[in-house]
């Protein structure tokens, strides 16, 4: 980057906080960003993203519904709501619109049928439950970390335990194995043994849940990746992950971590990672 043209001088070489100023507040959706990439993160952090597409739009209303189809509002009324909403999602052309209109249907009837497959395994505890407590620092000096951030489904296995379920539309499932070590999830299950989880005590985690709407699987209902449940060492091990993320966000210098990600990545044409950039004055 030194040599980039157009390239100001950095604004300051100050860290982004300090140990004294409290908790980092962290999401577990922000600590497998941090895990992924930290540059990435700061990027997109503070205004290296162009905000939330047609897709990312279209994402948030099919776990609105979702969760409404959970809350046991009749399938007519969910599908009347998805049709006046889409007609506020300017999606270009009609045919277009159409056919991301159908995807969007089948998701909702993918999500059905995984629910309806996997009662005889798991018990509804809420959707949209709130996750909010503080890890207390590992090491002196270090902060301590502020876990917030909502879990999509909560649900109560055969033995009692909670299970975690995060709704995802992307296309592709990510792998079993990706899974095992999915941060997000195990942010949530470290959430779920240190009581983090509103109107949950602290408890044995149940292991925690992909589930792909996007997706269609004969066996589970839609396509669905399994975290199983963190043993105690393993809750000790991610805590760990969490705390090293939240130091990550700290500055002034941010990792750029080439990934399976990199070809999507928003500010990948402001990355030193990668040979292409492109100008950025005249
Ligand atoms: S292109 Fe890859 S390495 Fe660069 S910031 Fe994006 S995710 Fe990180």
């Amino acid at each position: 980057p030194d040599q980039w043209y157009g390239t100001a001088e950095p604004s300051t070489a100050a860290p982004m906080w300090q140990p004294e100023d409290g908790p980092v507040s962290l999401s577990p959706s922000t600590i497998e960003i941090l895990e992924t990439c930290p540059l990435r993160w700061v990027f997109e952090r503070h205004g290296g993203s162009d905000g939330d597409n047609t897709h990312a739009i279209a994402g948030t209303l099919v776990h609105t519904l979702v969760q409404a189809l959970a809350g046991r509002i009749p399938p007519d009324q969910v599908e009347k709501a998805l049709e006046n909403a889409w007609e506020s999602i300017d999606l270009g052309s009609q045919w277009y619109s159409r056919r991301e209109l159908n995807r969007t249907r089948e998701m909702l009837a993918t999500f059905t049928a995984w629910m309806n497959a996997t009662r005889g395994e798991l018990t509804e505890v809420g959707v949209e439950v709130a996750v909010e407590g503080v890890l207390e620092p590992r090491e002196e000096g270090a902060p301590a970390v502020k876990l917030r951030g909502r879990i999509d489904r909560l649900e109560r296995d055969t033995e009692g335990r909670p299970v975690v379920v995060d709704v995802k539309t992307a296309r592709n499932p990510v792998s079993n194995e990706a899974a095992q070590s999915h941060a997000q999830l195990a942010a949530y299950q470290v959430a779920a043994a240190e009581g983090a989880i509103a109107g949950e005590p602290a408890t044995q985690p149940g292991g925690a849940r992909l589930v792909f709407v996007a997706k269609s699987n004969k066996k589970d209902g839609a396509a669905q990746r399994v975290q199983p449940p963190l043993t105690a060492e393993a809750v000790e091990m991610w805590r760990d992950v969490i705390h090293n993320a939240a130091a990550a966000t700290q500055g002034p210098q941010y990792l750029a971590r080439v990934n399976d990600g990199c070809r999507h990545c928003p500010v990948r044409s402001s990355c030193p990672a990668h040979d292409e950039g492109r100008q950025v004055s005249n």
